[in-house]
């Protein structure tokens, strides 16, 4: 989410004008070294996760509070903002490309979860005060059915996510037709509707950017309670869960962006040396959006493809093709599972697949968007994050290290971007092949 440009001047300004990561960090470092200090201490322990642990609860609260209006207005905005006449050849070929990743995506980040088992054994519900509640999944054909909604309010009020996805994608794409439509008595309201939705949207992430400010301290908060309870044990799962995400998202880099490359017949070390300006502005800035001149830039100068291209491709991309947030959305649900002990059934892998390429689909590309779908993708399966949980603390740490898994999944959602722009105008015959020769490099 958007980190808030705060007036520097006037109430708690030493607070709001800091950097937001900053804090969060040092909030996380603080509350890990206080709970660990405390976990030596039980009974210090725990009155200070009784007196505390309110405040953690509110960060919680303050999130899940802004979960379905953030899923429904930016999709209807993201699916009514593709303009259907340009959904030709090109816009087939792309989604297209971008389907086919997310698939590979999310096949690599559940396997590299069942095959290392991140958090199992952290046992996080079997120590903490209260029980995080699971509900059991329902069978596989149901979930299929269950995902067009009877009444779209009635899956809104009671915050079905799947249902809620699918009405916005089908209004969203109505709406994108009537807004194209010749009878303006149409096309005009529907325009209004659209910028309203988009307006509704933009404040749900100006309110993510609100809750951000607090996250600081309910992030101190819950993660000194996590530690306080559990002691120093849980430092490691963390780490591992870093390492597993970081090789799985190398993994996609070779064998998916690779792989496309080379079977369309294009050198991979030319790519990533003409894409690496880009992957480092997604690094450091973890937002597609902020990443999106210097992609569409390094696309046309470096890698020759041309602008009638990119000018599609990377701007869609930047919204919707996320195989970064799809891989992290896969192994942080298994954590949390396995974290709380009760690891995700086959049936429950089956939706965390839909549902993390439909929140990859509807993460905005603004830094931070992936760890508000999470929270989407765990509702899906029917883990509950209720305030005071095992896995509201899990939720918590995984919050905690957002920033650094962050960095890595906007680079490879950027760099999945730029090679579909390249496949997808090599496909056209229309990328420019002395970029590619071995003069050029
Ligand atoms: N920061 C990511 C991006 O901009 C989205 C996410 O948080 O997963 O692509």
């Amino acid at each position: 989410m958007a980190e808030q440009s705060v007036e520097k001047k006037g109430f708690m300004s030493w607070y709001f004008g800091s950097n937001l990561l900053l804090r969060i960090s040092i909030g996380m470092i603080a509350g890990a070294v206080i709970g660990i200090f405390l976990a030596y201490t039980p009974s210090l322990a725990g009155s200070f996760v009784a007196y505390t642990k309110f405040f953690g609860d509110i960060f919680i609260r303050l999130l899940k509070m802004i979960v379905v209006p953030v899923i429904f207005f930016s999709l209807i905005t993201g699916a009514a903002g593709v303009d259907p006449a340009r959904l030709g050849r090109v816009g087939l070929k792309t989604l297209l490309f971008y389907f086919i990743l997310v698939l590979v995506a999310l096949s690599i980040g559940l396997t590299m979860a069942n095959f290392f088992k991140p958090g199992d054994g952290l046992n996080l519900a079997a120590n903490a005060a209260v029980q995080g509640k699971t509900a059991a999944a329902p069978p596989l054909s149901t979930i299929f059915l269950n995902i067009v909604p009877t009444n779209p309010f009635e899956a809104l009020t009671k915050g079905d996510v799947l249902p809620i996805i699918f009405f916005a994608l089908v209004f969203g794409i109505s709406l994108s037709i009537l807004r194209d439509c010749s009878e303006e008595r149409l096309s005009k309201p529907a325009d209004a509707l659209y910028h309203m939705c988009a307006a509704c949207a933009e404040t749900m992430y100006m309110l993510v950017g609100g809750i951000m400010q607090y996250a600081p301290i309910g992030i101190f908060v819950l993660v000194s309670n996590v530690f306080a309870i559990q002691g120093p044990k849980v430092v490691g799962p963390l780490i591992f869960i870093l390492g597993i995400a970081y090789l799985s998202f190398a993994i996609h880099i070779i064998v998916g962006f690779g792989g496309a490359l080379v079977l369309s017949g294009l050198s991979f070390g030319k790519f990533l040396r003409g894409a690496q300006e880009a992957m480092i502005t997604a690094f450091v800035t973890r937002s597609s959006n902020a990443t999106l001149p210097v992609s569409m830039r390094v696309s046309e100068e470096n890698l020759g493809v041309p602008r009638s291209i990119s000018s599609f491709t990377l701007p869609i991309g930047a919204t919707i093709n996320m195989d970064g947030t799809a891989i992290y959305l896969c192994l942080c649900s298994m954590f949390i599972g396995f974290a709380t002990g009760a690891p995700l059934t086959f049936d429950q892998q089956v939706k965390v697949m839909i549902t993390a390429s439909l929140g990859a689909v509807g993460a905005a590309g603004v830094p931070g968007a992936g760890v508000i779908m999470l929270l989407m993708v765990l509702e899906s399966v029917g883990i509950k994050i209720e305030t005071g949980t095992a896995v509201a603390a899990a939720y918590a740490m995984m919050i905690g290290i957002d920033a650094i898994m962050d960095m890595g999944r906007t680079c490879l959602n950027v760099t999945g971007d730029i090679v579909a722009a390249v496949v997808v105008a090599k496909h056209e015959k229309e990328l420019d092949a002395s970029k590619w020769s071995a003069a050029e490099n």
